[in-house]
């Protein structure tokens, strides 16, 4: 990969025709060395948010040890890189082919799951050659938690309810070499009190089934920064996470983990791109809804952007973008603000898109190409580098 100082430089070089994904290796290792010194518990990385194996191999290399895989395709990319890591199926809906691969071919020992179903689903598929069930198996039932303090939502589609929770954590117990309770309050949480809400339903479905817990997984929805949403210090989150953890009615050895996938790699990548045409607010660029900026068109994301010109004087004003394909659906509405003399030809960086970005590029209507570059300057915000002040006190929950 081509090294650069910044975007500006890549510009100047290259003046690309494509856009150029830019990565920040430092940024990464950063956020990485954060979670494994400040977690009070271990630090899953969730491979979906960005399964780029540069990044992967630099979270290993910061010590995160353990990986949430969703699709046999993620547990073979990771163990391809990483022999020697953790994975976690953490997908509670498999197919009985992808667990038997994962089980017996990658070394995968721990499931997730939130029905019945899929209880019988991994016995029966990790079974042994004599028919007994496997001995070694690691199993989070996942509880269905409230997303409301998230930006997006990940509470309808999976986890039982605190009804069906209590039999499940029973039954999965007489399976279980080592037994777990996991959730996800939603992607982006915007206050911990997301988690404190989803630990006090934790307790309730403990206390019901009174079944020797091993682990309580608090999943991912560690928020980034991205403009209109500052989110209060991590460490917040972590204390009030370790302070409710440690009121569970849980095994005295029993471990804390948690699934980070967005904070650990917002900040890795950002965008570089072409302005086509403006016509008045809008510019047209080439990448969009079915390039890095899928989360900007059909969920109304905001992302930092900066004009990469020099020559560009006057005061900003707020455009809205289209992306390069003949869909009217790849429009990004912003606003982003930009200098109004930016006209076709000119260059933009997209911050913040390491994260749910660079992962979803397809190459729908041939537009998927991007080169990636690595770059040496600070990510247009960071929760890591030490700049940022704690926000205003209404944003916090005080802690107990
Ligand atoms: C998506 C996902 C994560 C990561 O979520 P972030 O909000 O990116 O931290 C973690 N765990 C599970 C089970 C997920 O589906």
């Amino acid at each position: 990969m081509q090294h650069f100082s910044d975007a500006k430089a890549v510009v100047r070089a290259l003046s690309p025709d494509e856009p150029i994904i830019l990565n920040r290796p430092h940024a990464a290792a950063r956020a990485a060395r954060f979670f494994v010194e400040t977690f009070p518990g271990k630090s899953l990385y969730a491979v979906k948010a960005n399964p780029s194996p540069d990044l992967i191999e630099i979270l290993w290399a910061n010590g995160v040890t353990h990986y949430d895989v969703a699709s046999i395709a993620e547990v073979r990319l990771v163990r391809g890189l990483l022999p020697e890591a953790v994975l976690c199926f953490m997908h509670p809906v498999k197919s009985p082919g992808a667990i038997r691969e994962a089980y017996f071919e990658h070394g995968v020992k721990t499931f997730s799951l939130d029905s019945s179903e899929e209880l019988a689903k991994i016995v029966d598929a990790t079974r042994g050659a004599d028919g007994e069930p496997a001995a070694d198996l690691r199993l989070c039932v996942r509880l269905r938690v409230s997303s409301e303090y998230s930006e997006l939502s990940l509470a309808s589609k999976f986890g039982c309810d605190l009804t069906e929770a209590p039999l499940l954590l029973q039954e999965s117990r007489q399976y279980a070499d080592w037994l777990g309770v996991c959730f996800h309050v939603g992607s982006q949480a915007m206050s911990p009190f997301a988690y404190v809400q989803a630990l006090d339903r934790t307790r309730a479905a403990i206390a019901e089934a009174s079944v020797v817990i091993d682990m309580i997984d608090v999943g991912g929805g560690f928020p980034s920064v991205y403009p209109g949403m500052e989110p209060p210090p991590l460490e917040d989150y972590f204390k009030i996470i370790h302070q409710h953890f440690y009121a569970l009615p849980i095994a005295y050895n029993a471990e804390l983990w948690c699934e980070p996938g967005r904070a650990l790699c917002a900040e890795y990548s950002s965008l570089v791109v072409k302005v086509e045409k403006r016509r008045g607010e809008e510019l047209y660029i080439n990448d969009g809804a079915y390039g890095a900026l899928f989360d900007a068109a059909h969920v109304d994301w905001k992302f930092p952007v900066r004009a990469l010109e020099d020559d560009l004087i006057k005061p900003e004003m707020d455009f809205a973008f289209y992306g390069p394909t003949c869909d009217d659906a790849d429009y990004m509405p912003g606003p982003f603000a930009l200098p109004s003399d930016i006209q076709a030809g000119d260059f933009i960086e997209i911050g913040m898109l390491g994260a749910y970005g660079a992962a979803m590029k397809t190459d729908f209507n041939g537009f998927g190409a991007a080169q990636r570059i690595v770059v040496a300057d600070e990510p247009m915000a960071s929760l890591y580098d030490g700049s940022r002040k704690r926000p205003a006190a209404d944003n916090v929950v005080s802690l107990r």
